[in-house]
């Protein structure tokens, strides 16, 4: 194969739709159904969310660094948490906890209505601000915010995705889910577990999912 020029320009050289349509290819076998979700995937540049040194891994089903102790989630996990959120309807409003450079938000983006999602640390929310607006994701709202808190203002939302693992389920999130609504999040310090939850006749669902591996939902801002 030709070497070519690696580019942070979104569809170029080995970042191209063609490296895309691998990734797609692989969730397919991977598991993955939803077409909607899919299709978000593969009209995102993964490679614009990471260092220009990362680029060339962005395709590769593996989380990154991102700086800060923080990574972006291997393209399987943002896939099945997002076609899990879908339940086959359009979203509403989603909330995301856990922005890190917004690569997840980018594909919630195309999949809901409306995105809000809120990070800890400011220097990543800030990057991940300059990647959505250089995708015109035009339906998303960043917070920096503890997200264990939720976002009382925007309540109720009828998706919920947690990106870094919770020792237990807040309950301001669980309050804020509307009823109908669907959360994803992973419970668990060493080892860990996706929980899909949800919220029927005020009463909350509990389904065990897969076992995985997150960062850590931190208290606090930064
Ligand atoms: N959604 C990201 C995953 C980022 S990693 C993706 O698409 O790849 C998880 C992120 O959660 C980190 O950036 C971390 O700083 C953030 N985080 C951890 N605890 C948090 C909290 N209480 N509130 C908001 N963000 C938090």
């Amino acid at each position: 194969m030709a070497l070519r020029t690696l580019s942070k320009k979104p569809g170029i050289g080995m970042t191209s739709a063609r490296t895309r349509d691998r990734m797609l290819a692989r969730l397919r076998e991977q598991g993955i159904k939803d077409e909607a979700t899919l299709s978000a995937i593969g009209e995102i540049p993964r490679h614009i969310f990471v260092d220009e040194a990362l680029s060339i891994r962005a395709y590769e089903d593996v989380s990154l660094p991102i700086g800060h102790g923080q990574t972006i989630s291997q393209p399987y996990i943002v896939a099945r948490m997002t076609e899990i959120l879908r339940n086959d309807k359009p979203l509403n409003k989603v909330l995301e906890i856990g922005t890190g450079c917004g690569y997840q938000t980018a594909v919630l983006s195309r999949v809901a209505r409306e995105v809000l999602s809120v990070e800890r640390i400011r220097p990543l929310l800030l990057k991940a601000r300059d990647h959505l607006r250089a995708l015109k994701c035009s339906n998303v709202k960043l917070d920096h915010a503890d997200g264990s808190k939720g976002l009382e203002d925007y309540a109720p939302f009828d998706g919920i995705i947690v990106t870094a693992a919770a020792s237990h389920i807040p309950q301001d999130l669980l309050s804020q889910l509307a009823e109908g609504g669907r959360m994803v999040i992973p419970i668990g310090t060493e080892s860990q577990t996706l929980y899909l939850i949800e919220r029927l006749n005020d009463e909350f669902k509990k389904t065990e999912l897969e076992a995985v591996k997150f960062v850590p939902l931190l208290g606090g801002l930064s």
